[in-house]
């Protein structure tokens, strides 16, 4: 089969590898789309502690069962399905205790198992086995259903923040998992969504998509100040960080209410991961600081229900369609900024 293989850091070559074949308690499907993720740019320049090379990497992935091997009981060939990626083992400290986002014993398809990128995927046994595969909604299509995974992360991330009725929301940076933010804190109940974003064509982009009920660019507004007056001098209830950056989380910190929750939901870069603030600023004001990443099982099936039901639109945040050969194109235009979500298909 045609892959992608990742086989050092910035060599990425398009090869024939032998298609997989699925062990006991394993299902092979057929690789429909596969969307490129800030991770997938990230692991082609830097690698990832988990990635072993050479790797087929992908985690955004939809499908269609072709093979279902001996064990397997829930699943049968034909059926369309999305694969949450993060594949928890079932048994630690936290997945007993429902927070399989937060498994100790934590794998993931596209690092420690070969991804999306390539023609033919085999979804390990524990992934079958914890609700990883998800039957696609009708009405939804491939491309829609691998970003059911980005959402899935936006919505882990917003239950631990908490928002609720009535919340004023400010959402830094306009990516495509800004924008989902954004819908998704309306569709939680949030009485105004902010949008903090410096570049003048991801700020369009999200004007017209997303449609935030305030916009602040802090190249021409103090974005503090601005959000200060847009909530009576009070702080936004719930600020969500959605940039990798140490400047946003540092501000994020100057503009919460009492009482408010700030989410660092973007990593911050490597090389660059102190930030510094005034201590007393949490002292006085009460607030809470919370981090999230990734997302658990039942997270991607609620993304899939929130896309299909056509509450959360996903369709529109794809921009670039590409084959499998110009993977390294679409890295290239995800990472410039030029495209917001690019799917790559196998074929
Ligand atoms: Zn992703
Ligand atoms: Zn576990």
């Amino acid at each position: 089969m045609k892959a992608a293989v990742l086989k050092t850091i910035e060599n990425l070559e398009i090869k024939e590898i032998p298609k997989p074949s699925p062990s006991p308690g394993e299902i092979l499907i057929k690789i429909k789309a596969c969307t490129i993720c800030g991770t997938d740019i990230r692991v082609y320049h830097h690698g990832h502690k988990h990635i072993r090379f050479p790797r087929v990497t992908g985690h955004e992935v939809t499908g269609e069962i072709v093979e279902v091997a001996e064990k397997v009981k829930d699943y049968k060939v034909g059926q369309k399905v999305a694969v949450a990626p993060a594949i928890p083992c079932g048994n630690c400290y936290y997945c007993q205790r429902g927070m399989q986002s937060m498994c100790l014993n934590l794998k993931a398809i596209g690092y420690h198992y070969n991804g999306g990128f390539a023609e033919f995927m085999v979804v390990p046994e524990d992934a079958v086995k914890n609700g990883c595969v998800n039957l696609l909604p009708p009405n939804i299509s491939f491309e829609e259903g691998a970003l059911a995974e980005p959402l899935a992360c936006a919505i882990n991330g917003q239950e631990l923040s908490q928002i609720k009725l009535g919340d004023t929301v400010v959402v830094v940076g306009a990516g495509p998992l800004g924008c989902m933010h954004i819908q998704l804190a309306r569709a939680r109940g949030a009485v105004k969504v902010i949008l903090i974003e410096l570049s003048p064509s991801r700020i369009d982009f999200a004007a017209n998509f997303a449609k935030p009920d305030v916009i602040i660019n802090p190249s021409y507004d103090d974005a503090i100040d601005k959000v200060r007056k847009e909530t009576q001098g009070r702080g936004a209830d719930k600020i969500i960080v959605a940039c990798p950056s140490g400047k946003a989380q540092e501000d994020a910190l100057k503009m919460v209410a009492p009482r408010g929750i700030v989410n660092f939901f973007g990593g911050l870069p490597k090389d660059k991961p102190f930030i510094k603030f005034n201590s007393n600023l949490l002292h006085y004001g009460e607030f809470y600081v919370v981090g999230t990443h990734g997302s658990a099982p039942q997270h991607n099936k609620l993304a899939l229900q929130l896309i299909s039901s056509g509450k959360i639109k996903v369709e529109e945040l794809i921009t670039h369609r590409l084959p499998l050969s110009k993977l390294e194109e679409g890295i290239k235009l995800a990472e410039s900024g030029e495209a917001m979500k690019v799917v790559i298909y196998p074929e």
